[in-house]
């Protein structure tokens, strides 16, 4: 089997390719330039390559080269408190983006052409805050930040293409985190600071709402599901999530616990401005379609890798 995947650079790029080279696939990883690709990436198995999934040009004449079995399409912009300063982008990144990719792939459908199966990555951002929880395939969409709204309209992009017969699935990803997590996340941030102040290089980590409950899972945990969702050739749309919300302040006592500090109230400030303007107070999914059609669970135990997140944290930034 053949995998591209696009936006491969980043963390789910990485869990992916490891996951599937490990399974015997050969793999294009894909991103915009490739000096994006890390060393490790690098010296791994597996092809590098340049695509600007916005480039309908390009997009078409790499999938009637490469032909591959599946795409993964990852590519795209990903904070969401970010999206508010470069709205135009995300919707130019995320929608357009996606829009080309399933036009280029519709069209060797419609020549004919066995065309490849798309698995596209969305976000739990997609869906509407005040909606009752756990968030399912069925719960209303309605996202309130720029990245959710690109996210909306690449999925429903999707399914007016699989209405003509194209064959994909969303992959509706509930937030998901690893040692490749940069500090843009709160993750990123939280396990970099209780390394630092563990190491005795820092007395305090400055975080914003400490109460939003978030739905973590591993990152490893989620590329299987996209997987599991390729093998099955499932084309429709599977929410990705553990089930369990924590809150910020568990994911922070988490990471103290696990460098044997219990008093993690006492290294914590909180600064309203970093509080959001809009901040959905918690995100929690229910994966049971995933389960019952593929039979995918999360693998990873929380306490385990926010253990290990702290253990492969940088010092240095
Ligand atoms: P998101 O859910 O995709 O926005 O992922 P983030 O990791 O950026 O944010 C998760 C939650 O952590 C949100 O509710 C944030 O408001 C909250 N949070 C609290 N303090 C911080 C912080 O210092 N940085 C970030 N990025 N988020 C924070």
């Amino acid at each position: 089997m053949f995998a591209l995947i696009t936006g491969a650079a980043g963390q789910d790029g990485w869990f992916l390719a490891d996951q599937l080279l490990a399974r015997g696939w050969r793999v294009r990883s894909t991103s915009l330039a490739e000096s994006d690709f890390a060393p490790d990436h690098r010296a791994r198995d597996g092809e590098l390559g340049c695509l600007d999934v916005t480039d309908a040009a390009l997009v078409t004449s790499t999938l009637e080269e490469l032909r591959p079995d599946v795409i993964f399409h990852l590519a795209g912009l990903s904070s969401v408190g970010g999206s508010w300063a470069r709205p135009a982008d995300y919707l130019t990144a995320n929608t357009v983006g996606t829009c080309t990719l399933l036009a280029a792939v519709n069209q060797l459908r419609t020549s004919g052409i066995d065309h490849p199966f798309i698995v596209n990555a969305s976000s739990a951002e997609v869906f509407a805050e005040d909606a009752p929880l756990p968030f399912s395939e069925t719960t209303p969409l309605n996202p309130l930040n720029p990245y959710g709204v690109s996210k909306v309209a690449a999925q429903f992009m999707l399914g007016a293409f699989r209405a003509q017969g194209l064959l994909g699935s969303n992959a509706i990803l509930f937030n998901h985190e690893s040692h490749l997590r940069p500090a843009t996340f709160v993750t990123g941030k939280i396990v970099r600071g209780v390394a630092r102040i563990h190491a005795g290089l820092a007395d305090e980590l400055v975080l914003g709402n400490l109460a939003a409950r978030r739905d973590w899972l591993h990152a490893s945990d989620v590329a299987a599901a996209m997987i599991a969702i390729a093998d099955r050739r499932a084309a429709q749309d599977f929410v990705v999530a553990s089930g369990v919300s924590r809150t910020v302040g568990d994911f922070v006592a988490a990471a103290f616990a696990s460098v044997g500090i219990a008093n993690w109230q006492d290294f914590i400030r909180t600064d309203p401005a970093l509080l959001r303007a809009t901040d959905a107070p918690e995100l929690r999914g229910d994966s049971s379609l995933l389960t019952a059609t593929t039979g995918w669970r999360p693998q990873r135990q929380f306490e385990e890798w926010v253990g290990e997140m702290v253990e492969r944290a940088p010092l240095d930034d």
